[in-house]
């Protein structure tokens, strides 16, 4: 189940603007990510607002689980962009570095991951983890 967050609150991934008018506009399907960041903020709001559908529809069809099941006892409380490759409006793939922190059972635990992502049909898809190469902005 989705938990609601008012359209007007401010969005998970912390970009200060408010969901509605942030990750709120892809969750709902009225604009796709037009850059491989957006679409990894995008991710980081549904797994935090525990939206699986749309974590299925942005994973690449090659890489895509048959079941999500989130775990509704982590909660995701912060999302750091640490570097990136590529993955803006002309490019066709691209990487973003990030650590993503969440609470389990009152303790803090950080994700850490550089994320591949590939255009597909026009549409930004999460492909997977990629490997960490020198960093690059
Ligand atoms: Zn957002």
């Amino acid at each position: 189940m989705a938990q609601r967050t008012a359209q007007a609150g401010p969005c998970p991934c912390a970009s200060g603007q408010p969901y509605g008018a942030c990750c709120g506009r892809y969750h709902r399907g009225e604009a796709s990510p037009p850059t491989a960041e957006a679409l990894l903020r995008a991710r980081f709001s549904a797994f935090a607002l525990g939206d699986a559908p749309f974590l299925r529809r942005t994973w690449h069809r090659s890489t895509r689980p048959t079941t999500l099941e989130l775990d509704r006892g982590q909660h995701w409380t912060r999302l750091e962009i640490l570097g990136r490759t590529g993955g803006a409006l002309f490019d066709t793939e691209g990487t973003v570095d990030f650590r993503a922190h969440y609470r389990v059972n009152s303790l803090d635990g950080v994700q850490s991951e550089n994320s591949a992502f590939v255009r597909d049909g026009g549409e930004w898809r999460y492909r997977g983890r990629a490997p960490r190469g020198p960093v690059a902005r």
